[in-house]
């Protein structure tokens, strides 16, 4: 410390009571970091904007036969892919693996429910400007039923006839061209980790999974390799979680 600082300071200290003197303030150690902003967020539908209405696990014995379920039940702990696994069949037996399929999502449309809180966090996103799209394994003309039905739209809002699906990061990636904005600005939200946590992480978006009743908590899914970045029981929590971590102004 150069000599005359010193002996100002020695002198402050000499004539004035440390109660007294005008000392910096201290520094904040924690910089705060800003929020990231949040520009659109993109759902899943079966299951997080509806109701589960398809007995999934019913479709899959249906179509794979019950041994053959078993076995690859057992070999993919995180959940079945089914229309990946029976893309490798003969044309044949893949038709009748289809139809199978088309029958159980006719079924579960007849049943079609809201999910509890969707259309209140829709209206908030939107009072908010946040744009809001779907990506879903289901046909399209089960996402126009879905438009009908409930009078809120989502845009864009890709289904099966859009190649690759989920968990294929593509969809996500066509969705944040289409609205120019960046993957890391988007939060995809969904009840499947295999699908929608795993095409959103593979995209770069945030995630949240959907899970209602817990069953993500069992061992099994532990070790998957995509993880939320956050789970909710339920979607009336999402818009405080959305405000409480990111920048949402328009
Ligand atoms: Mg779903």
């Amino acid at each position: 410390m150069p000599l005359l600082i010193s002996r100002a300071i020695s002198f402050l200290h000499l004539t004035r009571p440390l109660s007294t003197m005008a000392l910096p303030r201290p520094t904040s150690v924690t910089s705060v970091t800003p929020k990231p902003r949040l520009r659109g967020v993109v759902f899943d539908m079966d299951g997080t904007l509806t109701v589960p209405a398809i007995d999934f696990q019913a479709m899959y014995r249906a179509v794979l036969g019950e041994s053959e379920y078993v076995s690859i039940r057992s070999s993919n702990p995180s959940g079945i892919d089914i229309l990946h696994h029976i893309e490798s069949w003969s044309p044949d037996k893949r038709q009748v693996a289809y139809q199978v399929i088309a029958d159980f999502e006719r079924q579960g449309l007849d049943r079609l429910k809201i999910m509890p809180g969707a259309s209140e966090l829709c209206g908030l996103l939107d009072a908010m400007s946040i744009r809001r799209g779907l990506i879903t394994r289901n046909v399209k003309a089960a996402v126009d039923i879905f438009h009908q039905r409930f009078g809120m739209s989502f845009y864009p809002a890709l289904s099966r006839e859009f190649r690759p699906y989920k968990p294929d990061p593509a969809p996500l990636l066509h969705i944040c061209s289409a609205w120019e904005v960046q993957p890391d600005e988007v939060m995809m939200i969904g009840d499947s980790l295999k699908d929608d946590v795993a095409c959103g992480k593979r995209a770069g978006a945030f995630t949240c999974l959907l899970d209602e009743t817990g069953r993500y908590d069992a061992p099994e899914y532990a070790n998957v390799e995509f993880q939320p970045d956050y789970t909710v029981s339920s979607l009336t929590e999402v818009y405080p979680l959305l405000e409480s971590n990111f920048d949402l102004t328009p």
